[in-house]
């Protein structure tokens, strides 16, 4: 009783809340019992993800852009903001590295304002094109400045930077979240990413479009579990900042995902190949020693499983 009384005065920004992540992250901070204040320009994410929360007097919706500054009054804030997919964020590159950037920034200034601890939602792709392998936290990375994809592999890292001198300067709380690829309901299905490419290809009888030979690597999280970590990952003691890698460390050639959504969807969609975009990583794979460690933490469930929830969603939305 006390706890809950507690928490229910903890209140949360999460910025990106009507994204993919967000939506999620939002309906479990409800669930925690915090007031949860979503913040979104509903560039790539949309109002439907959150308007099953809108009902809740504990959940307030705000459309803003993070580049400007925010003046509200928070105790916790989980920076989610900016697109992840990299069509959407190589639509308006520019774009998005002001959202990461600026958006670190203005949200650091927030947070530092309020004494606010503050989450960076930061990514596996901070370590680029990996000559190490697995990844561990300590690498720092293998990423071109000049690429596609720099816009926000760089601006991810710029943000990384922001945090940890905020941090340093100014003895901000920081969480610093490094997530490796993670699927599930929710995802856009425009979203061109390979999960949700696949699943929808499938189930509309188009080809599945496997860029380049297939042999690439990636690493699959199911969301409910890399929301487990951002959460377990806010309530670690104040010394403990990260950086933290988040993700499932069972690694997949993108051939064999396609052939498993395939097999799961019973689709007889024909596998077809297309260029492999420039930078594109070979492989990736978490190392989740410090989460297990600091959070006791690791995913509970299968790709397999995880599809198939995933492949019941899309299938509905697509009906
Ligand atoms: P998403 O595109 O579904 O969600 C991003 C949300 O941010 C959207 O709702 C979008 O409208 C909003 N947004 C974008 N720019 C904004 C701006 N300037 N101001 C306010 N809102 C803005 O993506 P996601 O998969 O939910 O990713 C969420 C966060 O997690 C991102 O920061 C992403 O970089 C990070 N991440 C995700 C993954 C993954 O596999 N899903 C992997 C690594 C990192
Ligand atoms: N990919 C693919 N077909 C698609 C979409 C993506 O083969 O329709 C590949 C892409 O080239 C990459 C991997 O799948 O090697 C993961 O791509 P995604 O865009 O999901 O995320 P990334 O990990 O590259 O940021």
């Amino acid at each position: 009783m006390h706890v809950s009384k507690q928490l229910t005065q903890i209140k949360a920004l999460v910025t990106g809340g009507a994204g993919f992540l967000g939506s999620h992250l939002c309906e479990r901070l409800l669930e925690q019992g915090r007031d949860v204040l979503c913040v979104d320009n509903y560039f790539t994410g949309c109002k439907q993800n959150i308007a099953h929360l809108l009902k809740k007097p504990s959940f307030e919706i705000l459309r803003h852009d993070v580049t400007w500054p925010l003046y509200v009054e928070v105790d916790e804030i989980y920076n989610l903001a900016c697109p992840a997919s990299p069509v959407h964020y190589q639509h308006d590159p520019v774009q998005t590295t002001k959202t990461s950037v600026h958006g670190a920034i203005n949200m650091l200034g927030l947070a530092k304002r309020l004494g606010a601890k503050i989450l960076q939602a930061s990514t596996s792709e901070v370590y680029g094109d990996p000559e190490m392998h697995p990844q561990r936290e300590e690498y720092w990375g293998h990423v071109n400045p000049i690429g596609i994809r720099s816009c926000y592999d760089e601006g991810k890292r710029c943000a990384e930077t922001l945090f940890f001198d905020y941090h340093r300067q100014h003895q901000l709380e920081i969480k610093v979240l490094r997530i490796f690829n993670t699927y599930g309901p929710r995802m856009h299905p425009n979203d061109g990413r390979v999960v949700s490419n696949f699943i929808v290809q499938a189930l509309q009888g188009q080809s599945i479009t496997v860029y380049g030979d297939g042999s690439q690597t990636r690493s699959f999280c199911y969301v409910d579990d890399l929301i487990d970590a951002m959460a377990g990952l806010m309530n670690t003691p104040a010394e403990f900042t990260g950086p933290m890698n988040a993700g499932n460390p069972d690694e997949f050639t993108i051939l064999e995902l396609a052939e498993l959504v395939l097999e799961l969807t019973g689709s007889r969609s024909r596998i077809i190949r297309k260029p492999l975009p420039g930078d594109d990583p070979k492989q990736r794979r978490p190392d989740i020693s410090v989460a297990k460690k600091n959070l006791d933490w690791s995913p509970k469930i299968k790709l397999r499983d995880g599809l198939e929830k995933t492949i019941a969603y899309f299938d509905e939305q697509l009906a």
